[in-house]
């Protein structure tokens, strides 16, 4: 009799599954090739709510599909880490539902007595690409905005000492803000300005665009590599010299030349 309950529980599950991999899959495609998704889908949980970003100057959002991640993106940051500086940067995910929007509240997480800030230049893609060549990169881009790739550093270098994957210290609830996005119309191609960061009006991190070991173009050439671009990605192009921790009640406002400010409280 339980066998039979069992069984019949298996079974129903499976055809759940199939039925739901199917719609997921058609989704997925359309979403990669810039195509809208299906607006009227019968779905038996509530679907998970899509994560939007504003844009300055448009009344319409920016639909967030993927975060990826630059690691060792800058010298002087690798070097205060005591990472192999020879080595070339590489890439982690996030997911967009960790993301905290400019003037928000951001928890301070479990599991961690060392939370850390990285403030990044963030890259929005407007499009579908797959092995791309430098000279497509710029029809990819739709924008930037300024983020934080929030790190329990602690749980990181536990990981790295067991050489195992990152994502405890990386992946995690309200470990990406992100603000306002600009369009590439307004900001021209990135390449350089200055990059900072003040935490209670003193400041924490100061650098430039120019000091990145992979620009914007090599960034996503190489990321093109590993993974289809999608519309809706967004891309943490990787972190300058100055990281440190944050606390509850810190005040953190980050700035880069032409786009617009960041602002997080740790709560
Ligand atoms: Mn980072």
């Amino acid at each position: 009799m339980i066998d039979n309950n069992r069984r019949k529980f298996v079974s129903t599950g499976l055809a759940g599954v199939a039925a739901m991999s199917v719609a997921g899959t058609g989704i997925a495609r359309a979403a990669a090739g810039g195509a809208a998704a299906p607006t009227s889908v019968d779905t038996v949980i509530p679907p998970p709510a899509q994560v939007y970003l504003p844009v300055t100057g448009e009344a319409g959002k920016f639909p967030v599909r993927r975060i990826h991640c630059v690691g060792r993106n800058y010298l002087a940051h690798i070097r205060e880490l005591n990472n192999n500086d020879a080595e070339p940067p590489f890439f982690f995910q996030k997911q967009r539902d960790m993301i905290v929007q400019s003037g928000g509240k951001m928890r301070y997480p479990a599991l961690t007595d060392d939370f850390q800030f990285e403030t990044e230049l963030v890259v929005a893609i407007k499009a579908a690409g797959y092995n791309v060549t430098p000279d497509q990169v710029p029809d990819l881009i739709y924008g930037y905005a300024v983020g934080f790739d929030m790190t329990r550093r602690d749980r990181q270098s536990d990981m790295k000492a067991m050489e195992k994957p990152w994502e405890i210290g990386k992946s995690f609830e309200d470990s990406a803000p992100c603000g306002a996005i600009t369009p590439i119309a307004k900001t021209g191609f990135l390449e350089r300005g200055r990059i900072r960061l003040d935490v209670n009006d003193k400041v924490r991190q100061d650098s430039d665009l120019d000091h990145m070991i992979w620009n914007v173009r090599e960034i996503i050439v190489e990321l093109s590599k590993q993974v289809e671009l999608g519309a809706g990605d967004l891309i943490y192009t990787g972190t300058p010299e100055g990281v440190g921790p944050v606390v509850r009640g810190d005040h953190m406002v980050a700035t880069i030349d032409g786009l617009e400010p960041l602002v997080i409280d740790v709560v």
